[in-house]
């Protein structure tokens, strides 16, 4: 595929003039049929990688994707781009018999270039069955990690994938694309998907603009936190908490204080939810209180400040969840409150699973206190666990964190944190 072509292909699809990061190398790599894994953080534009090059292609691209609303998402915008609105499909248990038939029609005729489905409607006999007799350009896996019991998002459904594209078709490219990639996850979708020879494209994890933080949390966490906020009047910020009364509890205290907060966690109703986040969006609200229900697809690009009332469970979530503070570019302070009372609490949810996941949530968790107690830089624990080096004296943002700016100060703030 010439040079050439794939600009034309990417401004007549998309209208952009230029690729983001490895996007380039990831579409030539696709489109010379080879098996090939992408490894980009949240935003970084994995979506493309595979959209452009199943719309350069003849046949039909099968995109699995792990959530209902976020394939709807795709194919809403897919067909927005285009004139053709059988160019992409959903296939799931929702649809009836007649939208099925036109799904069907519009694959065998080669109207579809990207077919969207959950990982349990493939497993489907009479769906098989039908995929076998059709033109396949080649199958993406999104978000790849819910293969892992390692990753953050664990899918057995996801560990049947490999043997229901060999039934489909034994020599189908297969593309992996995650942004949750530790070395062992990574690992573990090589290998699951059978691909130890895949192209691999791994982007840097590094947020340079954003600011790691950590402090004791004492029994006036309320207080620090309304005193930060007050700090940071009229910028926007996320509050996580770990529990929902706790988000109440919270939103309510920054209220009486005179800050524009409103909760948001699932035990609210739908309308309550969409409310008070179109309310942050809006700027109607500054901060947002919420437990992780919040956040997922939330692309506010001017969030100024992360913080974490409770450290989370693992250093992908941590990862997460800050990496939502400074998406324009701009400042973004993470701010995490630490006790290790809160790692014995996280320990004790655990109890009630599988032996073999509690040994899992337990290592992940050590990874936390490894972390929240290092007087390293953050950055650079943060990056090595995603398996990159970093060097603070050369590196983009090697200073922005608490330890690097304020040395000596890591030891008092350990010490009380263990009280
Ligand atoms: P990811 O899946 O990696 O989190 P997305 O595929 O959702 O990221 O893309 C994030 C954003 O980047 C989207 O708004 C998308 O339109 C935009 N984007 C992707 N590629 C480009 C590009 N080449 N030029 C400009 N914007 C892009
Ligand atoms: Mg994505």
């Amino acid at each position: 595929m010439a040079h050439f072509d794939i600009y034309a292909a990417l401004k007549k699809h998309f209208g952009f003039t230029k690729f983001k990061g490895l996007q380039e190398e990831v579409v030539k790599s696709i489109l010379n049929g080879h098996n090939t894994f992408v490894v980009m953080p949240t935003g970084g534009g994995k979506s493309l990688c595979y959209q452009l090059p199943a719309l350069m292609q003849e046949g039909t691209a099968i995109v699995v994707s792990p959530l209902i609303a976020l394939m709807k998402n795709q194919v809403d915008s897919l067909r927005a781009l285009s004139s053709e609105e059988g160019i992409a499909h959903v296939l799931n248990s929702s649809l009836n018999k007649t939208e099925v038939k036109n799904v069907k029609n519009d694959i065998a005729n080669g109207v579809t270039k990207l077919l969207y489905v959950a990982p349990e409607s493939l497993t489907k006999e009479e769906y098989v069955a039908f995929l076998q007799t059709q033109k396949i350009s080649f199958m993406a896996i999104d978000e790849a990690h819910c293969i892992s019991e390692w990753g953050h998002d664990f899918r057995p459904e996801y560990r049947n994938l490999k043997s229901i594209i060999q039934r489909i078709g034994n020599d189908i490219p297969i593309i992996g694309l995650t942004a949750t990639a530790t070395p062992k996850v990574q690992e573990d979708i090589l290998k699951n998907l059978n691909m130890p020879d895949a192209n691999t494209f791994k982007a840097s994890f590094n947020r340079p603009n954003l600011y790691y933080e950590i402090r004791p949390k004492t029994k006036n966490v309320d207080a620090d936190v309304i005193r930060f906020v007050k700090q940071n009047e009229g910028k926007s910020g996320i509050i996580y908490c770990l529990s929902r009364k706790r988000v109440e509890q919270l939103a309510q205290a920054l209220q009486v204080n005179g800050i524009k907060a409103v909760p948001y966690h699932a035990g609210l109703d739908g309308k309550t939810r969409v409310k008070h986040q179109d309310m942050f969006l809006m700027e109607d609200a500054d901060v947002v209180v919420a437990t992780i229900a919040f956040g997922m697809g939330i692309d506010k690009p001017d969030v100024r400040f992360v913080i974490h009332n409770d450290i989370p469970k693992s250093i992908e979530s941590y990862y997460q969840e800050t990496g939502r503070a400074g998406r324009d570019g701009g400042e973004g302070h993470c701010l995490a409150f630490y006790s290790y009372k809160d790692i014995e609490k996280l320990e004790k949810f655990m109890s009630g699973k599988p032996v073999a996941e509690q040994e899992i949530g337990h290592a992940l968790l050590q990874e936390v206190v490894g972390f929240a107690e290092t007087s390293i830089s953050r950055r650079k624990f943060i990056l090595h666990y995603f398996g990159e080096e970093f060097d603070n004296e050369t590196g983009d943002g090697g200073m922005m964190d608490d330890n690097m700016r304020y040395p000596k100060k890591k030891h008092e703030a350990k010490d009380d944190a263990k009280q």
